[in-house]
């Protein structure tokens, strides 16, 4: 690995210029995108320093996506795990759609206009990624394609009915398991032929440079906000922060604000129904160095480097692969990365909805789950804040139809 001067600089200015973290990250991708990638990556330097853009992004952030989200101190939770523990909540739930996935279009839509392009495609899985995209070209007067797994249609009828409403044409995807992973393949087919008219969406801090710092430094809101409102809140700082990872974005944004100052921090990835088993998400803690989307990473992948199939019962968490910067800050230790199961998950969106009132996501439920398993782990009178990445109301039908096996578990 390359030194880069700071021990510390090391982690808070990276990627270098050619998008690497480490070993991580990179392009791997067709000669034809290499343009596209560069272009994109001018553009994005520029708008970050351009007055009337940030402007026009805070804007809105505050007044249609509703940030800032608060900060929520939970009591009764607090009280339920002991040690005098105090547990905060960084309310991404609260945001216009459903979830953090807004901060990241309205960001790239405006970016996509800075670039005169008319048109954005996006990938998604369970739909929410479709809806944020198909949202921001609303309000942003894009046109808007998004491609989707015909499984994933059909388990996510209702976000495909959203997209539609929304004036978004969604593509049905038939190849390979027509999941995700293949939507993703497809969006960057398109991406290569449309290139001089159409803005490729990335949902997460994933895929070649300059994506996984842009998702960042969309999602990055998360953080600043949260810093500001605990230091406000609570005289002792925080000690830990947790949030679920699934390509990493709301980890991420979350993370790095903090990322010099003496805070600990926890990626939850989804265990599935187990890391023994073969029915997981746990890129960071299962997977192997290999390219993925444009990417180098950590990719659950077999012998021959075929792709595994990711399993998690939330659908935001099934990706076979995570964004660079997790990796290359695993592997520098400046974060840990634990995972929480189904059942974990299930616990924590039933704790949460009936101790506070709030009804997760079950991304964010694998977060909770992980802290009630490892409340006694904690130390006493730690303060804890949880990215509440998203609002449970789009995993009830999951939730009702898991009842049965629950019932077991409890
Ligand atoms: C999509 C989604 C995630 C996972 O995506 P990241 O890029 O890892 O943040 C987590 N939580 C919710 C609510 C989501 O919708």
């Amino acid at each position: 690995m390359k030194k880069t001067g700071h021990r510390k600089d090391k982690w808070v200015f990276g990627p270098d210029t050619h998008g690497h973290f480490g070993i991580y990250g990179g392009r791997f991708v067709p000669e034809t995108l290499i343009h596209a990638l560069n272009e994109l990556a001018e553009a994005y330097h520029a708008v970050r320093r351009n007055q009337s853009f940030k402007k026009e992004l805070s804007h809105y952030l505050a007044t249609y996506a509703g940030r800032p989200t608060p900060l929520y101190f939970a009591r009764n939770l607090s009280q339920s795990l002991g040690r005098n523990l105090n547990v905060y909540l960084k309310r991404e739930d609260l945001c216009h759609t459903g979830a953090h996935k807004i901060n990241n279009t309205i960001g790239q839509g405006l970016l996509a206009r800075y670039l005169g392009k008319n048109r954005i495609i996006a990938e998604t899985g369970a739909g929410q990624h479709g809806v944020a995209s198909a949202t921001a070209a609303r309000l942003l007067k894009l046109s808007c394609d998004v491609y989707m797994g015909t499984e994933d249609m059909k388990r996510q009828a209702l976000n495909v009915y959203k997209m539609k409403l929304l004036g978004a044409r969604v593509i049905p995807v038939t190849s390979g398991s027509k999941t995700l992973k293949d939507a993703t393949n497809e969006a960057i087919r398109d991406w290569v032929t449309h290139v001089d008219s159409t803005h490729y969406l990335l949902g997460s801090a994933v895929g070649p440079h300059p994506y996984p710092a842009m998702v960042r430094d969309f999602q990055l809101v998360i953080g600043r906000e949260a810093r500001a409102q605990i230091r406000r809140c609570q005289r002792s700082k925080v000690d830990v922060l947790i949030a679920c990872v699934g390509g990493g974005s709301n980890a991420i944004g979350f993370f790095y604000p903090f990322l010099k100052d003496r805070v600990k921090l926890i990626g939850v990835e989804a265990a599935g129904e187990g890391l023994h088993t073969k029915h997981h998400a746990a890129s960071l803690r299962k997977g192997s160095l290999g390219v993925l989307h444009g990417m180098k990473s950590l990719v659950l992948q077999d012998r021959d480097g075929q792709i595994q199939l990711a399993h998690s019962i939330s659908a935001g968490l099934d990706y076979p692969s995570v964004g660079p910067e997790h990796a290359f800050l695993k592997q520098t230790g400046r974060a840990q990365y634990e995972t929480a199961t189904d059942a974990d998950a299930l616990r924590g969106f039933h704790a949460l909805t009936q101790l506070e009132g709030i009804i997760p996501a079950l991304e964010p439920a694998h977060a909770v789950g992980y802290l009630i398993k490892s409340a006694r782990r904690f130390k006493k009178g730690s303060t804890v804040m949880i990215c509440l990445s998203g609002r449970g109301d789009k995993d009830l039908d999951v939730v009702r139809r898991a009842e049965h096996h629950l019932g077991r578990m409890i």
